[in-house]
């Protein structure tokens, strides 16, 4: 398993985390098999989504705002429930095939460290399951 840190810029930020996690994929060393990515906090989150023009990530804050705006009447004291509900909606980790000691990816698709309540230190999880032999 490998763990990698990322520090976002703002309160929501999506950072493009692909070479981060390919390179922790080739140390793993393996060769082919699943690679998990997984964050360990409850208000950032992980997708694959395109990293080639970034109106795609505009539309999907954008969006996930409508769906849990700033404003509103929540429950949670602590002011960030907008924060958990698109946490909850994104989800915390992504499985990807791993073939020749990387990650496959589309041409246009990256993998992005989602943060809802920024900025922060964040920690994501690497684990490649071998395929059996
Ligand atoms: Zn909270």
């Amino acid at each position: 398993m490998h763990r990698i840190t990322i520090t976002t810029r703002s309160s929501v930020d999506f950072t493009d985390i692909t070479r981060e996690v390919q390179n922790a994929v080739k140390s793993i060393g393996v060769d082919s098999g699943v690679g998990y990515v997984f964050v360990l906090h409850t208000t950032a989150s992980v997708i694959v989504n395109e990293n080639a023009d970034p109106s795609v990530v505009e539309d999907i804050t954008a969006r996930l705002d409508s769906l849990a705006p700033q404003l509103g009447n929540y429950r949670h004291r602590e002011g960030n429930a907008p924060a958990h509900i698109k946490t909850s909606l994104i989800g915390n980790s992504v499985a990807l095939p791993v073939e020749d000691g990387q990650l496959v990816l589309g041409t246009w698709q990256g993998i992005f460290l989602c943060e809802f309540d920024g900025p922060r230190t964040r920690t994501v999880l690497i684990k490649v399951i071998p395929d059996k032999a």
